[in-house]
């Protein structure tokens, strides 16, 4: 892309930036650059490519491309969102305290409490929609706060710039998990965040065939240390799946735009039908995330949370659909339903469950790219057996 990217639209970012054609061939796409390794000229002479664990010319396209994208300054694709997660953490030391969202995703919450607390860091989970709470949890040694909006499958929102502002009085780093929304809708580095956070599994790659994280920083010193870890602990996306998720991106924009128009209508749909108890999507004016979500974000997306109140209504439901598949995961062309309490977070003890609001009837759909009345002939026939 020749010229400033930030200038442009978003849907021209998204097919251009990082993807200049190929200087060899002129190849209009990014080719995949499956080598592990490059010649040099002659010693000490080389093309600035060495070894493909640190560099990679698939890679460092859709890391520029989502860093423009997200507004940031650079982006390190890793081999899964956990990767990612996995990297950001080393920002902390032994004896540092982390402020985290308690309803992060599942894998977040193992990795913090299981594994990095015997590392001598500690955690406080506290209800980040609550500014009072995440100012409560600041201490000295606070290095780190980590949300997560939407969350999933509560979909709660948190103010971005109002923690931000928190964290940096107490010289505390803001990481937002921006999986479940995408920089089509929310860009939280405009918002003050420092780092972003993607699992690219989802909306960014978005046809459920890869697995990938990316962090996206702000910050030089930030980018610096995610680059030395990167090609220190080598948890890098491989040139494909760096292939594939650029050629999602392209198309994120009209993909994100039409998840959304689905998705508000599904919520609606839901939200007026008498089997259903409870609706949960930020795009509902009762929701009570619906302020902040309209004032920091430019969409709602295509995550719904609804309740029927009791095991047997949701599995004679999730039993009973055509079009849609039962299964983990969101963000893909097709529309994936779930049952959080005995599927995502089956792990989470029920007392834990009960009290997240997680209970035996709550459904989560990802809705995604089908005819709108497809899914919902879908939901109508299935929730008339219940
Ligand atoms: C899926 C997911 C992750 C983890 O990503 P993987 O690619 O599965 O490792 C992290 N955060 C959120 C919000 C997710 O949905």
């Amino acid at each position: 892309m020749k010229g400033d990217p930030k200038k442009s639209g978003f849907s021209t970012r998204a097919i251009h930036a990082g993807q200049s054609p190929d200087p060899t061939t002129g190849s209009v796409t990014v080719p995949i650059y499956q080598t592990s390794t490059y010649v040099h000229d002659e010693l000490g002479q080389h093309k600035g490519y060495e070894y493909a664990r640190v560099q990679n010319p698939t890679r460092e396209a859709l890391e520029q491309n989502v860093a423009t994208l997200e507004n940031g300054l650079a982006g390190h694709a890793f081999a899964s969102g956990m990767a990612a997660i996995s990297t950001l953490l080393t920002l902390t030391r032994t004896g540092d305290h982390v402020v985290c969202s308690q309803n992060v995703y599942g894998g977040t919450y193992r990795f913090f409490s299981q594994i990095l607390e015997r590392y001598g860091l500690r955690f406080s989970w506290i209800d980040s929609t609550n500014l009072d709470a995440v100012e409560a949890a600041m201490t000295e040694e606070t290095r780190l706060v980590y949300i997560e909006t939407p969350t999933n499958p509560m979909m709660e929102i948190t103010d971005i710039a109002a923690v931000a502002d928190i964290a940096h009085e107490h010289g505390a780093v803001l990481a937002v998990d921006n999986t479940f929304i995408s920089p089509r809708f929310q860009r939280p580095l405009e918002l003050g965040a420092d780092v972003v956070i993607h699992s690219t599994t989802k909306f960014l790659n978005g046809h459920s065939d890869s697995i990938g994280g990316i962090l996206v920083s702000s910050r030089a010193k930030d980018a610096d240390w995610f680059a030395f870890v990167q090609k220190s602990v080598g948890a890098i996306l491989s040139p494909f799946d760096s292939f594939l998720v650029l050629r999602g991106l392209k198309t994120l924009a009209v993909r994100m735009d039409r998840h959304e128009t689905s998705g508000r209508a599904i919520a609606e749909f839901l939200n007026g039908h008498a089997k259903v108890k409870h609706v949960l999507y930020p795009g509902l004016p009762d929701h009570p995330g619906y302020e902040v979500q309209s004032r920091q974000a430019t969409g709602y997306g295509a995550l719904i949370t609804f309740d029927l109140g009791t095991y047997d209504a949701a599995k004679t439901l999730l039993d009973n659909l055509e079009v849609m598949s039962l299964a983990e995961s969101l963000g893909g062309v097709e529309t994936l339903i779930s049952h959080p309490a005995s599927m995502t977070h089956a792990s989470v003890p029920p007392e834990k469950r009960e009290e997240l609001g997680i209970t035996e009837g709550v459904v989560r759909v990802s809705v995604g790219l089908e005819d709108l009345q497809d899914l919902v002939a879908d939901f109508e026939s299935a929730l008339a057996k219940i």
